[in-house]
């Protein structure tokens, strides 16, 4: 295995040591590090230019396209507008061209003055201030050494960063929680300064010094603080980015946290302490005396073999690092067992889960549940957070999405064993489903017009509603549509509108709706496209029978279903099969664009005939020969996509994360090709609806593996699906050595030749999977289960059995 190197990206550089605030929860002074008392009290010059060489020869060596200092102390401002100025100009003067500096500094804001914003502009280094609220919030802690509060001194600091002349330097506020202060007037109090962004920190606390749980404040002070904050900041629209929320959001949606207190995302930041050692995060010294040190300086090592000290590497392994309580977790990709330091305990290290772990866990878990529309909710009802009908105390911990109990222990382990029949299927096909009406709420509520027809179609005609929703382009769209920034052009909104239109025409309802015109015709997903030439809007009226679309330059197209043959209409086909398989062939909407391929054009008749003669033989040798696949392709393989051919020929096959039902194809030469194709790519349908809901492995493990199947090492989240779709594979050559059964010649060599490759190849990659780590329990089940269903090696395929028919483990796995 690989551990590969992540670079750092973030250097928190203390440019004094000293502070003039006396905080009694400050973690320099006040934790059980006590290091501060021998450094010296500034920065040298000597230093930081020995520092900004190591930052720069890291970001030459990774080719970084920005790094991000923080200038930090104890009070960075003591270290004096020189020093600081020095600190700005080595840093910037030796980065390699192309790499960016974001230089900032966090200050306690008291000595911060109009001089010191002028020497920030002129340096372009943005401000951080830490202040914990209102006045009584923020004495509680935060006072000079003789008592005094620091509270006016900090908003007068504050009052100048909001001033027109600095207002581009006021980076955020750092708040330290206290929950014995209301977190509402905490709050209130920060949001009233105009804050570009707030971060809220939990307070530095181990399992020897656990946080302060006030009897009356209940088991999770912390999660019902922070829980309040939240309610508030959703019901004013979010007014400004909240770190600890947005992080929560991003994991629970599959991306990235913004702290590496949450989120199992590797940790790049590293300290430069006055002296030029190397430590990491500064939240150890809460830990132990020394938990920081690397042992490493400036002046004698690189920042990559900073990055290769355990302590770093440890604080960057994600799943794998973390206890056997937060690997079974089900909230541990959002949480990723919480801040390293608040781990530590005494004799067992810092192999537990978070001394916050109840609060972590009833936040996020309360979060997701505010967030996330019920399954059953219809598009246009109240979100559960509008609805109101949440009570403190009624959230579940460890309750899965909406949408996973659809699977039944039974489902999950023929998925597990690679494969799943019609019913399980069909029940990864409703969770998508719902996911998709989760999305659509997300995006359609400023649609307007066709938003209200929409929710007014799904009330009355839920079943037209639905068919329109299944189609796997639907989710793929709004999925891009949530992720595009402002402005996009490629975010199409208007998208909305011929959902509801192809929703209205299916429902038979009276009705008009203006429809977008975007390439001379109207796009209405799951049934076709009708050419009107020009741009739009378009109105589009449905009918029993019938619809009609009259165009902005005033052409009339009456589109009737039994005219199949009218030239302006491009009907959307299905293909019928034996044993129930219908699949529609995809050649006319502009969403289905999103693989790894171009998409072919729209097909002539004689092409279709190809296809559709190609698909019935395919299907056929999957019917007979690996009936534990064709069960689940006739459930959820709704849409085919034909693809421009590969170069050579090559055979294509594709799928798309978000297009669930969806394989996308360039015909192959042979039968035999497209059925191995199909049960290849649909695997990656398969699995990817599985871990829309369930955590297989640990998703920001970044390290790689030996591929079997690529000279390139795979990470987990590659390897994962690799194998799953290569099971598929070693059964389809399983089965065509059976096939070639007591027959010579090429073909069966070619065959058994094929099934000795794969299989091995397979069993490879489950060994890698099994040793990586990186598996949760139920990944595990599954890379066990794949290992089930591999056919046994060496042998050719027994004629009376199916291969790949479940069995017993082999002895000694
Ligand atoms: S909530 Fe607790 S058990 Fe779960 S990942 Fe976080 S610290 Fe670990």
């Amino acid at each position: 295995m690989t551990h590969q190197l992540v670079p750092f990206s973030q250097f928190v550089l203390k440019v004094h040591s000293r502070c003039d605030l006396a905080c009694d929860h400050c973690y320099v002074y006040e934790h059980a590090d006590t290091s501060w008392r021998g450094r010296p009290r500034a920065i040298s010059e000597p230093v930081l230019a020995r520092t900004a060489e190591r930052i720069a020869e890291h970001a030459r060596t990774h080719r970084l396209p920005a790094v991000h200092v923080v200038l930090h102390g104890g009070e960075p401002l003591l270290a004096g507008p020189r020093l600081l100025r020095r600190a700005a100009e080595l840093l910037r003067a030796a980065l390699p061209p192309g790499c960016e500096l974001d230089l900032r500094i966090h200050t306690n804001g008291v000595r911060l003055d109009r001089a010191f914003c002028a020497l920030f502009d002129e340096l372009d280094i943005k401000v951080g201030i830490s202040l914990d609220g209102d006045a009584a919030a923020n004495d509680r802690h935060r006072r000079f050494a003789d008592g005094r509060s620091s509270h006016a001194k900090v908003l007068a600091a504050v009052a100048l960063l909001r001033s027109p002349e600095f207002r581009h330097l006021y980076a955020g506020l750092l708040c330290t929680i206290d929950v014995a202060n209301d977190p509402i007037a905490v709050y209130e109090a920060l949001r009233a300064l105009e804050p570009p962004r707030i971060d809220f920190l939990l307070p530095h606390a181990t399992w020897d010094q656990p946080p302060k749980r006030p009897a009356e404040l209940g088991e999770h002070p912390y999660a019902h603080w922070l829980l309040a904050i939240h309610r508030r900041w959703e019901q004013q629209g979010r007014p400004f980015p909240v770190r600890t929320f947005d992080s929560v959001h991003r994991t629970l949606h599959g991306g990235a946290s913004l702290t590496e207190a949450l989120g199992l995302d590797p940790a790049d930041l590293v300290v430069i302490e006055t002296d030029g050692s190397f430590e990491q995060a500064d939240s150890l010294k809460t830990a132990y005396d020394g938990a920081p040190a690397t042992g490493f300086d400036v002046f004698t090592d690189t920042l990559d073999e900073v990055a290769r000290h355990p302590g770093m590497q440890a604080r960057q392994s994600g799943l794998a690092g973390l206890n056997a309580t937060c690997r079974a977790c089900p909230v541990v990709r959002s949480c990723g067992g919480g801040l390293f330091a608040h781990r530590w305990r005494t004799g067992a290290g810092f192999d537990n889960p978070s001394v916050f772990c109840g609060d972590l866990m009833r936040l996020i878990t309360t979060i997701r549940d505010r967030i996330a529309p019920t399954a059953t909710a219809p598009l246009g009802g109240p979100s559960t957070e509008q609805s109101g009908t949440e009570q403190p105390g009624t959230e579940q911990p460890g309750t899965e999405l909406p949408g996973t109990d659809r699977l039944g222990p039974d489902q999950l382990g023929q998925l597990a064993r690679g494969h799943g029949d019609a019913a399980t299927v069909a029940a990864l096909a409703a969770g998508q489903l719902d996911l998709t009406r989760r999305l659509l709420a997300a995006v359609g509520r400023q649609a307007g017009e066709a938003w209200q027809l929409l929710t007014e179609l799904d009330a009355t005609a839920p079943a037209a509603v639905d068919a329109v929703l299944a189609h796997p382009y639907v989710r793929s769209w709004a999925v891009g549509l949530l992720r595009a920034e402002p402005g996009d052009p490629a975010a199409e909104p208007d998208t909305l509108a011929e959902i509801a239109a192809a929703a209205l025409i299916r429902a038979g309802r009276d009705a008009e709706l203006p429809v977008p015109v975007r390439g001379g015709a109207i796009q209405l997903p799951t049934l076709g496209r009708v050419l009107v030439g020009g741009a739009g809007p378009a109105v589009l009226r449905g009918g029993a029978d019938r619809f009609t679309v009259r165009s902005a330059a005033g052409v009339t197209r009456v589109v009737g279903f039994d005219q199949p043959t009218d030239p302006g209409w491009l009907p959307v086909r299905r293909l019928g099969f034996a044993g129930g398989w219908s699949v529609a062939v995809e050649d006319t909407d502009p969403q289905r664009d999103c693989h790894r391929w171009p998409a072919e054009q729209r097909l002539t008749e004689a092409a279709l005939g190809d296809w559709t003669g190609a698909l019935r033989e395919a299907w056929e040798l999957l019917l007979r020969d690996l009936p534990q696949y064709a069960a689940g392709i006739a459930a959820g393989l709704t849409t085919i996509t034909p693809l421009r051919p590969g170069p050579g020929g090559r055979q294509l096959g594709s799928t798309a994360r978000q297009a669930f039902g969806a394989v996308a194809l360039a015909r192959p030469r042979t039968a035999p090709d497209l059925a191995l194709l199909l049960v290849r790519e649909f695997q990656q349908v398969k699995l990817g609806a599985v871990v829309d809901f369930h955590d297989l492995y640990d998703r920001a493990d970044r390290r790689l593996h030996p591929a079997p199947w690529a000279a390139d090492p795979q990470s987990v989240a590659e390897l994962f699906p690799g194998a799953y779709g290569r099971l598929a594979v070693t059964e389809f050559w399983g089965s065509r050595v059976a096939a070639y059964a007591g027959v010579g010649g090429e073909a069966a060599e070619h065959a058994r030749e094929r099934f000795r490759v794969e299989r091995e190849r397979t069993d490879r990659a489950i060994d890698t999977l099994l040793g990586s780590g990186s598996l949760t329990p139920l990944g595990e089940r599954f890379a066990a289960g794949l290992r089930e269903s591999l056919p046994d090696g060496g042998a050719e395929a027994p004629a009376d059995r199916p291969l790949g028919a479940d069995r017993p483990a082999p002895a000694g796995r």
